[in-house]
């Protein structure tokens, strides 16, 4: 297959709503990009509308079923912290940065979601010490390219604080603009984390949240800039998109509390718990039922008590099947997925109320509580996030009405000369030149 792109920069902006089109389209760096881009307004996320099934669905081009990273983090159920999906492990079959690595391509990634232990030859992977024994520096070196990250560190390093933001961003941006100065990648990939950080702490319209998309803005100049001063912007292929909106909330569920009163969830005296017959397992704005071997009796029982407690507090907007939840996309081992209302969302406690309100005082003393958040179905209103091409082997002023994060990975793969063979979307062709 004839190779489209030379340097294909992937650029992931956490958060990036449809909500935002309009705003971005008039900051300076986005408003030239889009004089001579193809875009999407209306790109549809997978469900749940989670980070890590999102941007596994971009690599695979797969629903979350059949790639097999159905939540961000693993059921767990005595851990407060538990893993995420960090490792490439995790994914089923292709991805398109594989298909390029074993057709001679040179690929790099900082803090692309699940890339850890990969093959992508120079990766900074998203992955958290967490064990209290682990230190996040070593972590993160045996889990991706030692040397590459051991230089970025020690240059960099200074601007980080954790994963607060934009320090955060600060550094991947500046590890970025390093590795397009100092390296000849054939694929880069890139997720900032600032915009949907913020977010999650200030809420969805907070002012907070249109200075995340200015740093962005920012950020998006200076990739640009370093391109032109390296000789090989007309050569390179940009592309911007989002992994999934979100929504403002104030309100926790927490079915666990009921599921442990009615004696499906059984604890010891210390609170751990030792068994269940039925757990739910959140994926923030939805929410994963399992019962034991899906025994079907529980399941009626614990279908009823669902309905019981939404009726008294109308907080659950749709209780899908197992059937169901496989239709959309999503984990097909679930015996039920609970769909929250707006303004709520879940969470995996057993202990106090099965509904909590959240204050700004939560969220300012823990990150546990959010003001926005968001895993809801992909489909919810005004719930879309965004694409944008720009570059070689890209049309000018292509407009997409809408797409599916599943159809990225085909086009990028396309663009890359391969084929991702056993996708579930569909190459956008309308955007590609000749
Ligand atoms: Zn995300």
């Amino acid at each position: 297959m004839k190779r489209l792109a030379k340097y294909l920069y992937v650029i992931s902006l956490d958060g990036l709503s449809t909500l935002d089109f309009e705003y971005i389209s008039n900051l300076p760096n986005f408003k030239e990009l889009l004089t001579s881009a193809s875009f999407c307004k209306n790109v549809y996320s997978v469900y749940p509308t989670l980070t890590y099934p999102a941007h596994v669905s971009i690599v695979t081009g797969k629903y979350p079923k059949n790639h097999g990273v159905i939540n961000n983090t693993l059921l767990q159920v005595n851990r407060s912290n538990p893993d995420w999906y960090w490792h490439r492990k995790s994914i089923k079959g292709d991805t398109f940065y594989d298909l390029a690595i074993q057709n001679g391509m040179k690929v790099g990634s900082l803090f692309w979601p699940v890339t850890a232990k990969s093959k992508i030859q120079y990766n900074m992977p998203e992955i958290l010490a967490n064990r209290p024994w682990q230190n996040q520096i070593l972590v993160s070196l045996i889990n991706g390219s030692p040397i590459f990250q051991y230089k970025l560190n020690k240059k960099f390093g200074h601007l980080r604080d954790g994963i607060k933001q934009p320090n955060l961003d600060d550094f991947t941006h500046q590890s970025l603009l390093h590795t397009i100065k100092n390296k000849r990648l054939d694929l880069t990939l890139v997720h900032y984390t600032d915009l949907d950080s913020i977010r999650h702490e200030f809420g969805f319209y907070s002012e907070e949240a249109k200075l995340a998309l200015k740093r962005h803005d920012k950020r998006i100049g200076q990739i640009m800039q370093a391109l032109k001063e390296k000789g090989i912007y007309e050569e390179s292929t940009i592309i911007i998109l989002g992994d999934h909106s979100s929504i403002d909330e104030n309100k926790v569920i927490n079915l666990n509390v009921v599921l442990k009163q009615k004696g499906y969830i059984q604890v010891d005296s210390k609170g751990k718990i030792l068994k269940y017959t039925a757990i739910t397992k959140n994926c923030d704005g939805s929410a994963y039922v399992y019962v034991k071997n899906n025994d079907p009796k529980i399941l009626n029982e614990i279908t009823e008590i669902i309905k019981e407690f939404n009726d008294k507090y109308g907080c659950i907007d749709e209780i899908y099947s197992r059937e169901k939840a496989e239709e959309f996309g999503a984990d097909p081992n679930c015996s039920l997925m609970l769909e929250a209302t707006n303004s709520y969302y879940f969470q995996d406690e057993i202990d106090g109320e099965p509904i909590k309100d959240i204050s700004i005082e939560n969220t300012k003393q823990s990150s546990h509580y959010t003001l926005s958040t968001h895993g809801y179905s992909p489909f919810k209103k005004d719930y879309t996030t965004v694409f944008i091409a720009v570059g070689k082997g890209i049309k000018k002023g292509v407009v997409i009405e809408k797409m599916c994060l599943i159809d990225e990975g085909p086009t990028f793969a396309k663009l890359l000369g391969v084929e991702l063979k056993s996708s579930d979307g569909k190459i956008l062709e309308e955007l590609l030149e000749e």
